[in-house]
């Protein structure tokens, strides 16, 4: 807590008067509120947290907390599972009020503030017929999704996020605003294609949009001892190359929704997901081979993409511990033991053990950024997300064996938004080493005393 009549006490108060945002001290009104993110496994109380409104009340909060020596933690959408968002006893620069999207039709753009979360980018773009890859949920943080690289439904026919990257508006560690693009700062243009919150604050993204005339989907539920042979049907589907195909395997607690029988609600099932850039006729011709198995229920539709990123949503405040492993192949007896750990996930829960399809425009994307998972096939992601404490421990050791079961078959590359803190062996196999290396020399030259260090972190070089 920062005493009040210190110098540093003064430097707050100046700064609760002159944001136009608001600022959150220990005992005030809506500080425990503001400092909850979305893993409820992180508790952590900053000293003060700056709600910014715009672009200088990032630069004030930037400069409060540089004059007063105190650690930065930045907050997008709060989703990092580690919680990088907040520290203890630092000041966290709050971007949730910046969330204004301003479509550009006729250059295929969109301009996203630093603090917009998913629904904010895919809710202003639908009605254009537009759309750029985002996460699986309409929750997650832009920001902090496309500076580490950004994987959904649409990365196969679209790319990667950062592969979508137009420019990006940032606040840099002495609190001096200026713009990267591929003409302007290019080098650190370069490193925010992956590096993720090393360099900055970013206060905007600019993102090439996408025709999306149409979107389907088929979710097909089926019991546990039918999930191989589901499975190794949705590989094969994939192994085809289609890049409008996409979509993932979930093992999942039959959820509460109308399409599941009653009987099914609350047990474990293998549901698989196959999304298509497309309309509904031509995903029931591809996705035959799947609607021929025997499964207990299903959805097959056009819908709108805005609405299928809201299918997984689950609550915040949530426990939550996830990991994942990128894998070479995906061969029977990797399915089999993937099929066969499922029964150990913590059932009824969040929880979801998945397997997602990379490929397509991914695997052809440019290999420049640093981004080391681009090359694996198909990625194993145990994403726990549970309720009951007494689930603690089986939901950690669950997570742990679904990656051992897929280590055999490991590129040893890592998606690190996927990760919490699992050392720097796993940081450098995020960005590579030759990458690693040019990322801290632009490190040196943007954060040389590594004030943005909440966050899979490069040293300065
Ligand atoms: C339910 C759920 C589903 C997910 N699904 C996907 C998915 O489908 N695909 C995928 O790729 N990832 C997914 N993720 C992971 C997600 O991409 C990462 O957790 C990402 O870091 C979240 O960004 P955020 O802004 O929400 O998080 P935060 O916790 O706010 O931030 C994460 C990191 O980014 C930095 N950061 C955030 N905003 C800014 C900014 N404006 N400027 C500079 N640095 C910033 C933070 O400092 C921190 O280091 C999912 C996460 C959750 C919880």
């Amino acid at each position: 807590m920062i005493p009040p009549l210190s110098k540093a006490g003064a430097a707050l108060a100046a700064l609760r008067a002159r944001l136009e945002g608001e600022v959150f001290a220990p005992g005030d009104a809506g500080y425990d509120e503001a400092r909850a993110v979305s893993n409820a496994l992180i508790d952590r109380r900053p000293a003060v947290i700056a709600q910014c409104a715009g672009e200088v009340d990032v630069i004030r909060a930037v400069r409060f907390a540089r004059d007063l020596d105190l650690k930065i933690a930045v907050r997008g959408g709060g989703h990092s599972v580690a919680g990088m968002a907040v520290n203890d006893n630092g000041v966290v620069v709050d971007l949730r009020r910046m969330h204004r999207v301003a479509v550009h039709p006729e250059s295929a753009s969109v301009r996203v503030e630093g603090g917009a979360v998913m629904s904010h980018l895919d809710r202003a773009t639908e009605p254009h017929g537009l759309a750029t890859t985002g996460g699986r949920v309409s929750t997650t943080g832009v920001a902090g999704f496309v500076l580490g690289g950004g994987t959904g439904w649409l990365d196969r026919s679209f790319g990667l996020a950062v592969d979508n990257l137009l420019g990006v508006e940032l606040v840099t560690a002495d609190g001096t605003p200026l713009l990267a693009t591929a003409e302007e700062n290019p080098e650190l243009f370069w490193a925010l294609h992956g590096g993720g919150g090393n360099f900055g604050v970013a206060t905007s993204l600019t993102l090439r949009l996408h025709q999306l005339p149409e979107f389907s989907i088929a979710l097909l539920m089926f019991l546990p001892d039918r999930g191989p042979e589901a499975v190794r049907t949705y590989r094969d589907l994939l192994a085809s190359g289609a890049p409008e195909l996409g979509g993932a395997v979930l093992y999942l607690t039959g959820p509460r929704a109308p399409f599941v029988p009653g009987h099914l609600v609350g047990r474990l099932l293998c549901g698989v997901l196959v999304t298509y850039v497309g309309g509904e006729e031509g995903l029931r011709k591809r996705a035959q081979p799947l609607l021929a198995l025997p499964h207990e229920c299903e959805v097959v539709s056009a819908m709108p993409y805005a609405d299928v990123q809201c299918m997984l949503d689950s609550p915040p405040g949530l426990r939550n511990h996830w990991s994942v492993e990128y894998v070479r192949a995906l061969p029977d007896e990797l399915v089999d033991a993937f099929c066969a750990r499922a029964p150990s996930m913590p059932v009824p829960s969040a929880c979801q053990q998945m397997l997602f399809p990379q490929g397509g425009a991914i695997a052809s994307g440019p290999a420049e950024y640093p981004v080391a998972f681009r090359d694996a096939p198909w990625a194993v992601h145990p994403f726990g997300v549970w309720a009951d404490p007494a689930d603690d421990e089986r939901a950690l050791r669950w997570v742990t064996d679904v990656r051992a079961d897929a280590r055999p078959w490991s590129t040893g590359a890592v998606y690190l938004n996927l990760i919490g803190d699992e050392g720097r062996d796993r940081v450098v196999a995020g960005l590579g080493t030759e990458h690693l290396n040019r990322l801290a020399r632009v490190k040196r030259q943007y954060d040389p005393d590594n004030v943005f260090r909440y966050n899979h972190n490069i040293l300065p070089a």
